[in-house]
Order: structure tokens, then C-alpha cells, then sequence
């Protein structure tokens, strides 16, 4: 358990272009209405124009590695486990 990191924090301004391919040309985009306004202050994507062909969208900010998946289920597995234990431990002084 070296890497207890989930997400790892990305910067979409640095990510291809998903229409031209251009690298680098993304820029963070202003909100132009509330639903906008509402999805990206509350969730990981954020709104994204190309400076080169002017495509505009949402990029997420956050990815999931497949080896915080791994890290998620070790956490779990341990939160089981020592649930197991605490309750059989209770179960067993309690009689
Ligand atoms: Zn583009």
C-alpha cells in the first residue's frame, strides 16, 4: 500500500484537443448560463474551449487510476475484516 492517492488531479489545459487534436489550445471557458454555472462549480468537469477550432465542452479534472480501484478494494477488504472481528469479538463477550 505505497500509493494511497485515488484520483489524480489533472489539468485539461494541457490535454489534445478531443476535436482537432491540437495540443495545448484548450482554454478554461466562462459559464454561459446557470446549468453551466451549476455543473461546473459542483462537479469534476469543468468547460473547456479550443482556441484553435473553437470547440467547447466539458473536461474532467480528476481521473481514476486502475490502481486506486486496486487501493479502493484493499480498503474495503480491511474495513470487512476488521468489521469481522469487531463484531465477533463483541458477539463472544456479550455471551
Ligand atoms: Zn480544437
Amino acid at each position: 500500500m505505497k500509493n494511497l492517492k485515488f484520483f489524480i488531479n489533472r489539468n485539461p489545459i494541457f490535454d489534445r484537443c478531443p476535436s482537432c487534436k491540437d495540443l495545448g489550445s484548450l482554454h478554461k471557458s466562462r459559464a454561459r448560463n446557470t446549468k453551466e454555472n451549476i455543473i461546473k462549480t459542483f462537479t469534476i468537469w469543468k468547460l473547456y474551449r479550443c482556441k484553435s477550432c473553437g470547440w467547447r465542452g466539458y473536461r474532467s479534472v480528476i481521473v481514476l487510476t486502475s490502481r486506486s480501484l486496486v487501493t479502493l478494494c484493499y480498503y474495503f477488504a480491511i474495513i470487512a475484516l476488521v468489521a469481522f472481528i469487531v463484531f465477533k469479538v463483541l458477539t463472544s463477550y456479550n455471551g
